[in-house]
């Protein structure tokens, strides 16, 4: 965190706002350019789950990139924020009848359509099957569910028995039928068997094992896919000992086999889509929140935050991690303060043992109206955590926009939150 944002971090904090998400966009937006930049043989698309927030969608759609949406609210969330159709990829193992009306319905007025991304068999019947009925094409995409998956990856969703896209042993059967389905367009292939990996190589094997599959099914089936959805699956650090992607090294593992894959006749037109949520979006967002009350027990320093797992289920190591480690965590003051540092344990403000955001944990010292920052904290966040647990008022959220030194802050909350007024009584 550089000086700049630590100093709207502090401004934010000092009118009593917090709890509170803030999200640094310029950091978002130079990310983004980053990665087109790296991987200039694919297009980008941000899976909405991962930061559903409005004004962040929004400024996302001026950027001309994809969305990947898992719900009908997500996609509401989408159109409202000007993506088109045509930009918007449905992915999601539990598609409602009604949410696939829906998609089928904006493709009846002509124009480019949503891309559905199917998930079983049945589901492709059912798209067809609206389809037929709407008197629509629909143009839908395969999810295959992968045999194999590298390790390094903190999450997986393939190599098992998931609930996720169609198994490659099972892919043959789909496949042959492809004609069957006379109200669908065939758009290609869509994988995403894991993420949140640190390891350019397991990334980079994780994608041969994408185009193996890819290249395999389009040659044994004719097929010339429009698109291929490489759902990327790249981490970012969680804590302090981790170190970023280095996206220059992992596009020189990946963008040689994009290459080569090209060179079959039938995957050499096809649109490459780098999906990501995480990447894009965590590490621009700080969770931040104040001290609200102090203590000793049996030696340890205790801090208590106004904040905790109701906001940050993440943070508290809830959200799927098998231990509960620390996430990066800065106390927020003016940068020229001596300070000497102590050891806290560090915890939200619920009747509930799970509720730590840190242990053991070496800051500055900190008192009562002080304000801690957790990074990594852009990605599931909010919309991931259980806010109505023990009933506190749900955090703002914020957006910084444009450069650091004359940035403006929008408060950009969706919810009814406590008033400021009440917010800075309550840190008290
Ligand atoms: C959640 C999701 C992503 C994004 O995952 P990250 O780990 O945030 O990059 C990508 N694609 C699909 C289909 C998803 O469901």
């Amino acid at each position: 965190m550089n000086e700049e944002m630590q100093s709207i971090l502090l401004s934010i904090g000092r009118h009593g706002m917090t709890p509170c998400y803030v999200y640094f966009f310029e950091d978002i937006k130079e990310r983004i350019e980053r990665l087109a930049k790296a991987f200039a043989c694919f297009t980008i698309s941000y899976a909405v789950k991962s930061n559903p927030n409005s004004a962040l969608l929004q400024q996302l759609a001026i950027r001309g990139i994809s969305v990947d949406i898992s719900s009908g609210g997500e996609l509401d969330r989408a159109i409202s924020a000007g993506f088109a159709p045509g930009q918007i990829s449905f992915s999601g193992p539990g598609k409602r009848q009604f949410e696939l009306a829906r998609v089928v319905g904006l493709g009846q007025k002509g124009g480019q359509q949503v891309e559905v991304v199917c998930e079983s068999e049945r589901e492709i019947c059912i798209l067809d099957e609206l389809s037929g009925r709407m008197g629509t094409h629909m143009p839908f995409l395969i999810r295959i569910n992968p045999a194999a998956v590298p390790s390094g990856f903190a999450i997986t969703m393939g190599g098992k028995a998931s609930q996720f896209g169609i198994d490659e042993e099972e892919l043959d059967s789909v496949l042959a039928k492809l004609s069957e389905w006379e109200n669908l367009t065939f758009h290609g292939f869509h994988m995403y068997s894991a993420s949140n990996c640190l390891s350019e190589q397991a990334i980079s094997d994780n994608f041969s094992i994408y185009i193996q599959l890819f290249s395999r099914f389009s040659r044994k089936y004719r097929l010339r896919p429009a698109k291929l959805i490489f759902g990327a699956g790249f981490g970012i650090p969680y804590q302090l000992d981790q170190s970023p992607l280095n996206v220059k090294c992992l596009a020189d593992l990946i963008n040689p086999q994009i290459c080569s894959m090209k060179e079959q006749e039938q995957l050499a037109d096809a649109e490459c889509v780098l999906e990501l949520g995480r990447f894009l979006v965590g590490p621009s967002g700080y969770f931040l929140t104040s001290v609200i009350s102090e203590k000793h027990s049996r030696g340890m320093a205790v801090r208590i935050c106004d904040g905790g797992m109701n906001n940050h289920l993440a943070a508290c190591g809830l959200m799927g991690g098998i231990i509960r480690r620390n996430w990066p965590m800065w106390k927020i003051e003016n940068q020229d303060k001596n300070y000497t540092e102590a050891e806290y344990l560090i915890t939200g403000p619920l009747c509930t043992a799970i509720d730590t955001l840190g242990h053991k944990v070496r800051l500055p010292e900190l008192h009562c109206g002080d304000l801690i920052a957790i990074g990594s904290s852009g990605a599931y966040g909010l919309t991931s955590s259980p806010t109505r647990f023990i009933s506190h008022p749900e955090p703002r959220e914020y957006l910084v926009l444009g450069p650091y030194d004359k940035a403006e802050v929008i408060d950009v909350s969706e919810t009814q939150t406590a008033s400021p007024a009440e917010l800075s009584m309550a840190s008290r």
